[in-house]
């Protein structure tokens, strides 16, 4: 048995065809949003990151604002630069790439951006219209799982769902996400006891650990769906080879690269799984395409319009 691979891309697509419809409304209504993203010092993945960011904005005709200080900036000159941010009208959107320079104090930017334009989701007010099940901007990689999800027909209603993983950015929203569409969900963490025992029982495991292919075959009732949220770099051959054992292609790109991309799932579950999100081209595509959603989602909030139909049945 082989498993239906759910493709992040396709479902990328899909959520940006609906957006651009969106973007084109709000457009002639004289509205263009704007997503400000703010980078500080020069860490090289933040700067890939952020810059994926601003080319999906570009690709959909958001208005984007690259904002730059340097690795030295303080504290209060980050709050500054927030605070103007926050009351800009052509600002929809803000978000701070983390993780910031050790000087800074990062839960304080956090909670200076206002909860309107925290399309990161990470604010505690967010949180807490999270919690409460109300409509809020909600996390973009869980709100990506949910359309996954979703979009693939995986039924998630009295389903038995398995969250590994207790983040506030991840695992925490997305058993919350799980658990207001009606899931009944279970969170595991590194002091859970017996994981893989737990996770047999899932109809749907979301795996977000950091833990390079933790996930084997054994965590797996045959046929559950299993989302891997991980997104780790391997730059060891012994470790590359334990993984991609059976996977030669995957085995030549660590020769050629010095470096393979893993997730948290180990790959072999192909086998046992129903369906699962392959790494890369599974959840990764759709943590950029709910940013993107919650941008519009804040422009449409802040000015009291009214959201369409696909819209609304987005997070
Ligand atoms: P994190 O903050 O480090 O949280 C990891 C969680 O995994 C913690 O709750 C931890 O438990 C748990 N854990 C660690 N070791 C474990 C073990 N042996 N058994 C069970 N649970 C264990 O990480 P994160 O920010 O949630 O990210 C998780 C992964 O997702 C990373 O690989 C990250 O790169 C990736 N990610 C991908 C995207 C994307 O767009 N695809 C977005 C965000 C994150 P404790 O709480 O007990 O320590």
């Amino acid at each position: 048995m082989s498993a239906r691979i759910l493709n992040g891309n396709a479902i990328r697509d899909q959520i940006y065809l609906e957006l651009q419809a969106e973007i084109a409304a709000l457009g002639a209504a004289g509205i263009r949003p704007g997503l400000a993203a703010v980078r500080v010092g020069d860490d090289p993945a933040s700067k890939l990151y952020v810059n994926s960011k601003i080319a999906a904005c570009e690709k959909l005709g958001l208005a984007s604002f690259h904002i730059t200080p340097p690795a030295s900036t303080t504290t209060e000159e980050l709050l500054a630069i927030v605070n103007e941010l926050n009351s800009r009208d052509d600002v929809d959107g803000i978000l701070v790439q983390m993780p910031l320079p050790k000087q800074i104090d990062s839960k304080k930017i956090l909670d200076a951006v206002i909860p309107a334009k925290d399309v990161d989701g990470f604010h505690p007010v967010n949180v807490g219209h999270l919690v409460a099940g109300r409509p809020a901007l909600v996390a973009c990689t869980p709100a990506g799982v949910m359309e996954i999800l979703r979009r693939s027909n995986i039924p998630i209603e009295g389903a038995n769902a398995v969250v590994i993983g207790r983040s506030d950015i991840v695992g925490k929203p997305q058993a919350l996400l799980l658990l207001h569409a009606n899931a009944t969900v279970t969170i595991c963490h590194s002091k859970s006891k017996d994981l893989p025992g737990i996770a047999r029982r899932a109809d749907i495991i979301v795996a977000a650990i950091g833990k390079a292919a933790m996930v084997t075959p054994d965590f797996v009732k045959p046929g559950a769906t299993v989302i891997d949220v991980g997104q780790i770099v391997i730059h060891d051959a012994a470790e590359a080879e334990r993984i991609f054992a059976k996977f030669p292609d995957k085995l030549q790109a660590f020769r050629t690269k010095g470096s393979v991309l893993a997730g948290d799932v180990h790959p072999e579950v192909v086998e046992v799984a129903g369906a699962y999100t392959p790494v890369p081209g599974g959840v990764g595509p759709l943590t950029i395409a709910m940013l993107m959603s919650n941008t519009v989602k804040a422009a449409r909030m802040r000015r009291g319009a009214r959201a369409p139909a696909a819209a609304a049945s987005r997070n």
